[in-house]
């Protein structure tokens, strides 16, 4: 017997499922929505996206205001006010989590707090805060439970100087030494909040620079840049050990050479990756599949292997991002409701909001290059913007990846601030199948910094305003 009866249930309340949720309420829908937290939000706003940006804005304007002296200003050595500071970030997702409860009611979708599991393809059950347990009775079911952070492998030593991304988000103190293991977009972007607040950090990283799968020209802009503040990076060099001792972690360093070294830190923070949470749903008691690696399988339309359920987001693979989530979601949705729809973009942008920030969408030029794809790179240096002088931060690059043949864009990149948002322009060139000579021909405002992009396309035509290129072939005028 069920306790409840609806037609669809979204299990998880991240990007994923409360966008799955609220447009399948907009789209008539009865809606149940289950998460573990009081209100909707996932990892992406209580732990994640959020309280990480607004830390990353307050290191912002400190390192500006720093930088300031190379024009004239010079500002006194900031004072930290730890819990104002943790206060401001906790409003931020206070605020956030809450507006979308508000949403979630004013959409009239049941939201239950607890602990789902699956009882067969037709039933969930729901353990609740209270301890109280219900059932609920489905007609289709979206899974959007997400993921956790990755631990170090074979290190089982439980401290509170070890953190992984949670830890360090909840600002308890500000750690003298702070090692960061993992180079990827939360180890820096976390990392460079500790630095402006006045930790010496080091960053280890296997690979052998920073943000492993970013085109090695946009990594080596940030990867200088962060220099100025990050205390060291260790490149191509594991973490073999982690011992406590009374007033610090000991690390054990492997690098290229084998030789093993040790280094005491007072906090670690772990950012080597994240893992799906698709353990102890009781997936057993369905027909849902789950790979080697823990994701859930998922058809283009995102229904599983049990034609009832269908999963987004991070607990169906990589790129693990909210917003890949979010459009995940409506393809389910629609999917859901009998819809014939695919989930198949051609551009799902990565942003990295560190300081420059670094964006990519779509082809890579490494990816075209291993994947033997036809293509010609076109390069903006942000020394000839006039933006960028005027920001003093010249050391940004715009780079579009173009079909020789079609002039159409395959993929772009964007190092240097505000590379976040405008890589968005760059993500609708490629789904509108815009060629170079559609970038170029739309006026961009003068001065800012998405003429970078514009100029880029004028270079492809070896006419490019502010810069000057002998032109290597001839093409034709567009
Ligand atoms: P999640 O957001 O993980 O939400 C899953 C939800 O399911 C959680 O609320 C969980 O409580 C709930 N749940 C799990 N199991 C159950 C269960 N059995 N019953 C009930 N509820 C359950 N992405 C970006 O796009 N941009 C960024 O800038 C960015 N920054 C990040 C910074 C950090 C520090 C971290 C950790 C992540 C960041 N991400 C960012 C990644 C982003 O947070 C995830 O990609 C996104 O949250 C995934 O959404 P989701 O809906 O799949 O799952």
């Amino acid at each position: 017997m069920s306790d409840v009866k609806t037609e669809l249930v979204v299990l998880g309340g991240g990007p994923g499922g409360y966008a799955a949720a609220f447009y399948a309420a907009d789209m008539g829908m009865d809606v149940t929505l289950v998460d573990l937290e009081a209100n909707p939000g996932g990892v992406c706003l209580y732990r994640g996206c959020i309280p990480s940006k607004a830390l990353l804005h307050v290191a912002k304007v400190m390192n500006e205001a720093n930088e300031a002296s190379e024009y004239g200003i010079t500002f006194d050595k900031p004072k930290v006010d730890l819990e104002k500071l943790r206060d401001f970030k906790n409003k931020v997702v206070t605020n956030l989590t809450g507006g979308l409860g508000q949403l979630a009611k004013a959409r009239k979708i049941n939201f239950i707090q607890g602990r789902g599991s699956f009882v067969d393809s037709n039933n969930l059950k729901v353990l609740k805060t209270d301890g109280k347990e219900v059932t609920v009775n489905y007609q289709k079911l979206v899974i959007a439970t997400g993921s956790r952070p990755t631990t170090l492998p074979g290190l089982d030593l439980e401290s509170s100087r070890l953190w992984d991304s949670t830890g360090a988000l909840n600002l308890d103190q500000i750690p003298k030494k702070l090692l960061v293991v993992g180079a990827g977009y939360i180890g820096l972007e976390l990392g460079s909040v500790y630095a402006a607040l006045g930790s010496e950090v080091s960053v280890v990283e296997m690979t052998d620079g920073v943000i492993p799968g970013a085109d090695r020209d946009m990594a080596k802009v940030l990867h200088k840049k962060l220099a100025e503040n990050i205390h060291e990076f260790k490149f191509e060099t594991k973490v073999v050990g982690v011992a406590e001792e009374k007033d610090g972690l000991k690390v054990s360093f492997e690098g290229k050479d084998g030789k093993t070294v040790d280094e005491k830190f007072d906090y670690v923070l772990v950012s080597i990756g994240r893992r799906p949470n698709s353990s102890g749903l009781g997936l057993e008691n369905t027909s849902v599949k789950v790979s080697d690696r823990g994701f859930i399988e998922v058809a283009e339309n995102m229904q599983t292997a049990d034609a009832n359920i269908y999963a987004i987001g991070d607990v169906v693979g990589n790129p693990m991002l909210a917003h890949k989530a979010s459009h995940e979601a409506r393809v389910a949705v629609e999917a859901a409701m009998g819809k014939r729809v695919a989930f198949e973009p051609r551009a799902i942008p990565a942003v990295i909001f560190t300081d420059p920030e670094v964006a990519w969408a779509g082809l890579t030029e490494t990816e075209a290059k291993a994947q033997g794809i036809d293509h010609e790179v076109v390069k903006f240096p942000w020394a000839a913007s006039g933006r960028a002088m005027t920001l003093n931060r010249t050391e940004g690059m715009t780079k579009l990846i173009v079909d020789p043949k079609t002039e159409m864009i395959l993929g772009g990149a964007l190092v240097g601030p505000g590379a976040g948002d405008m890589i968005s322009e760059i993500v609708v060139a490629i789904e509108m199948c815009a060629t170079m000579a559609d970038l170029k021909l739309c006026i961009h405002p003068h001065p800012t910094l998405s003429e970078t992009i514009m100029e880029a396309a004028e270079l492809f035509y070896g006419h490019c305003t502010h810069m000057y290129r002998p032109k290597k072939k001839s093409k034709p005028a567009a």
